[in-house]
């Protein structure tokens, strides 16, 4: 048998995986690898915050990290050119559930079957450890929820930030007493489960991208308005907001009316420019 099973931290280059690894690789628990899938399409500073990360786990000398880019997946180059290509929106709009198991869980999946210590391990019947970051703030406790339906028999889900009771407040204190930045929010810049504050926050590039999107899947959307799926009127403490975000865009002025309609306009001759 091996002495013990090799450990994996799933990483998104978000608060919670990052503040996971910081406090296990300061406590000295093992961590073999971590993963990064790629989607090809994650923030803007998200991508800025991978360079930042990787030098602190250079520094602490303990962890290995994959930096598994996943983009040449045939016969897109991201998840958001797999979107513009066939004039659709993410799975998760039409309330299919989340894309992450095409884009991120399986990757790494398809990664680890190659690698050595993951295939030593199962050879003598172990499991690998897989670290996820899930907090216990109520957003991730639907996912936890979520996430133990897909168990796999080889794998050992581990959850350190539910042991520890951490919620994403404690997260982000826990990354600012390491002396890091505090990373956006993981998700691709045109995910459906965005908030109206982080739509703000988006790049004018990405803001494009999202009303080319949003102008090519129009014509064969039936029961959704867009990304956000159908407007929230703001009862109940919600924040309104309408059912596409690019709705939305125009009416905070996040980028002029005049490009708006440039883009739409062209959203069907746009992909060979794209
Ligand atoms: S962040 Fe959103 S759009 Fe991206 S893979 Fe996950 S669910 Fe899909």
């Amino acid at each position: 048998m091996v002495e013990r099973a090799p450990v994996i931290a799933a990483w998104g280059a978000g608060v919670d995986s990052t503040a996971m690894i910081i406090e296990l690789v300061e406590r000295g628990e093992p961590i073999d690898m971590v993963l990064f899938a790629d989607t090809g399409s994650e923030k803007t500073d998200t991508y800025a915050f991978i360079p930042v990360f990787r030098r602190w786990m250079d520094r602490h000398d303990v962890v290995r990290y994959e930096p598994r880019n996943f983009k040449h997946w045939p016969p897109y180059d991201s998840l958001g050119t797999n979107m513009l290509t066939n004039a659709t929106l993410p799975s998760k709009a039409f309330g299919r559930g989340s894309c992450s198991l095409k884009w991120k869980v399986a990757p790494q999946d398809k990664w680890t079957a190659q690698w050595a210590p993951a295939i030593r391990c199962w050879g003598e019947g172990g499991r690998v450890v897989k670290l996820i970051g899930y907090d216990c703030s109520s957003a991730d406790q639907r996912r936890y929820a979520h996430a133990e339906g897909y168990a796999d028999p080889r794998y050992d889900y581990r959850y350190p930030l539910r042991e520890l009771g951490w919620t994403r407040a404690d997260c982000i204190a826990r990354i600012e007493r390491a002396g890091l930045p505090v990373p956006p929010k993981s998700s691709c810049f045109f995910c459906p489960a965005m908030r109206p504050h982080e739509a703000d926050a988006l790049s004018k590039d990405e803001l494009r991208t999202i009303v080319l999107m949003e102008a090519r899947a129009k014509p064969r959307l039936r029961t959704i308005d867009g990304l956000w799926r159908k407007p929230v009127v703001g009862r109940g403490g919600a924040t309104p907001r309408p059912g596409n975000i690019t709705a939305y865009i125009r009416q905070h002025g996040l980028l002029s009316p005049s490009e708006v309609d440039r883009i739409v306009a062209d959203a069907p001759l746009a992909l060979v420019a794209f």
